[in-house]
């Protein structure tokens, strides 16, 4: 059987970093704050933390399916972000769910949620729990909360390959839908960092970003439709290769964040898997002129499956480069033919604007997984088990990701950098780290998206880390920024998406809310306030 996933960290309680690797982060950022050790707090144990009774009992005919586990309501009271790990580690269970249920079916569901207006109670979907943006935790509120696990549903129901498209439940987990569509020779290729523990609902629900740097950014281009369960009942949308009939309706679920209905089911769009593959990476003395030349690449309509350019402490930090030059992994692959051509015109681009490039891992097997772009890719593997390393020594690391157009980037990357950096000294009395990446690239901007790293006070890791969060948000904000580009608006970007969000379309919105819940029952306080 396998391990309880971890209710303090990331993935399962048998799997966390080696003594080795731990030792080198410890030195790494020894070294980076000029410090001699760290003193670790330890894990939290589950039979430690105390919750407050469940506000809700779970009826009979739902006790199959419910459940008020001391365990689960851990499990489910935060998502992956910083402030949650900040939280995990100060033993801060104040708000947890009252009920979890595991739906095995559709008619489970409705059952759970007919229940649930019954007694008042919030409704929360969960799908991976992987939200680092406050998307899955219980609002503060004196009705009962009911978390949604849809781990059960999480099957390919259907594989149409003439058309190459499944029909996949929403609870499906990256690993398993791979591995269901795998005997077809069809995949999602949709691999966001979270892939292991983050489920197709939750990707659609959040608009969830994954392998694709240029074309196929979002989840959304991969969704042909939808199959929704809402408060008010259930719907489905045609299945069509594209429509011009009036507004999308899958547009209005896709990114709806859980608070219009649950996506039970999606038709997915698929290909097969890739054949031919051509990647290296290059190097460039200045930051600017390699995004010079990402941009360059993107305007030619070239369409790397990879394009991230990282800054020189990107590189360092990930082992990629020695904190010198920025470097560009690129990687063109295809089912159907050599992708040599688009690669060479892609060097010609990056000559021109005075990259280097790993000419020795041009056209060999296996090249993504070599030199620099090896080592991103394996610390990108590695780090999300990082965090629960850092946290307890009293290190804040935390993400943010934005898109910003072409002609207003340098000012924008300087100033947002900048604010960060400020914020850090102010902060904690020390200077971080502030580097950035582009995760994505289109013809018209990059999504730089930029990761902190700063020593801070165990005792108040939270505030000081939200201090930061807001000063970055603040100018990200104020120079047109977007709030998020993948990671999605949750309960901790809404002062942001408030003022980003037309107003008349927030009540657009709040009108479709109404009519698809008019109890306010499902993850109020995300995207919008009920009527
Ligand atoms: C280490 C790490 C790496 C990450 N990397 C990426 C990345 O590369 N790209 C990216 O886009 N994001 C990334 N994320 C963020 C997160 O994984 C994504 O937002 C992901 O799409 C969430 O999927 P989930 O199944 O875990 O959803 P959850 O976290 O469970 O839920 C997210 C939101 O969707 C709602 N929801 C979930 N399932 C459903 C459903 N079936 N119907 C309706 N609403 C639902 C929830 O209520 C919540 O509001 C990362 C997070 C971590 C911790």
């Amino acid at each position: 059987m396998a391990a309880r996933l971890k209710f303090w960290g990331w993935g399962r309680e048998d799997e966390v970093l080696t003594r080795e690797e731990v030792m080198r982060l410890e030195a790494a950022y020894a070294k980076r704050f000029g410090v001699s050790s760290f003193e670790a707090a330890s894990t939290p144990k589950a039979e430690e933390i105390g919750l407050r009774a469940p506000r809700a009992t779970v009826p009979g005919a739902l006790s199959d399916i419910c459940s008020t586990d001391h365990y689960e309501r851990l499990l489910h009271t935060y998502g992956k972000s910083f402030f949650d790990s900040a939280r995990v580690f100060a033993r801060d269970f104040s708000n947890p769910p009252d009920v979890i249920a595991f739906p095995r079916a559709e008619s489970d569901l409705v059952s759970v949620i007919d229940w649930s207006g019954a007694i008042d109670a919030v409704v929360i979907p969960w799908g991976g729990g992987s939200s680092v943006v406050g998307g899955v935790e219980p609002p503060r509120t004196e009705r009962p909360v009911v978390t949604i696990d849809l781990k059960h549903m999480g099957k390919v129901l259907e594989i149409d390959t003439i058309s190459q498209c499944a029909r996949i439940q929403g609870g499906t987990y990256g690993p398993a839908l791979e591995s269901q569509l795998k005997p077809s020779g069809l995949t999602l290729r949709h691999f966001p960092q979270s892939f292991e523990y983050s489920t197709l609902g939750g990707w659609i629900a959040t608009r969830g970003g994954g392998h694709y740097a240029t074309l196929y950014t979002h989840i959304d281009e991969f969704v042909e439709s939808l199959r929704v369960v809402t408060p008010a009942g259930a719907l489905e949308s045609f299945r069509l290769p594209g429509s011009g009939a009036g507004p999308s309706p899958d547009r209005l679920f896709i990114g709806s964040e859980g608070i219009l209905g649950i996506i039970t089911e999606a038709w997915m769009r698929l290909r097969p898997r890739p054949k031919y593959r051509a990647a290296t990476s290059a190097r460039f003395a200045d930051f600017y002129r390699a995004a010079d030349c990402v941009r360059a690449i993107s305007q030619a309509h070239l369409y790397p499956a990879n394009c991230r350019l990282l800054d020189a402490g990107e590189a360092l930090v990930n082992g990629a480069g020695d904190g010198t030059h920025a470097v560009l992994v690129l990687n063109f692959e295809s089912a159907d033919r050599p992708m040599d051509s688009m690669m060479a015109r892609t060097l010609e681009i990056v000559r021109a604007h005075g990259g280097d490039y790993d000419e020795a891992a041009l056209g060999k097997e296996g090249a993504q997984r070599e030199g620099a772009a090896g080592q991103w890719r394996d610390a990108f593997l590695r780090m999300p088990y990082a965090r629960e390393v850092l946290t307890p020594r009293g290190i804040i690391t935390e993400t943010f990701e934005t898109a910003i157009t072409w002609d207003r980037f340098r000012d924008f990357h300087e100033q947002v950098k900048r604010a960060t950096e400020q914020a850090i000294q102010e902060v904690t009395g020390r200077p971080g780290i502030v580097t950035c990446r582009f995760t994505h690239v289109y013809p018209d901007g990059p999504a730089p998206y930029f990761s902190l790293h700063a020593l801070g006070r165990k005792d108040s890791l939270v505030e000081q880390a939200w201090a930061i969060k807001i000063a970055a948000s603040e100018v990200l904000n104020r120079l047109g920024g977007t709030i998020t580009h993948h990671h999605a608006v949750g309960r901790d970007h809404r002062r942001w998406y408030d003022r980003q969000r037309p107003d008349l379309f927030a009540e657009a919105l709040r009108a479709a809310k109404q009519r698809l819940d008019p109890k306010g029952m499902l993850n109020p306080g995300v995207l919008v306030d009920p009527l």
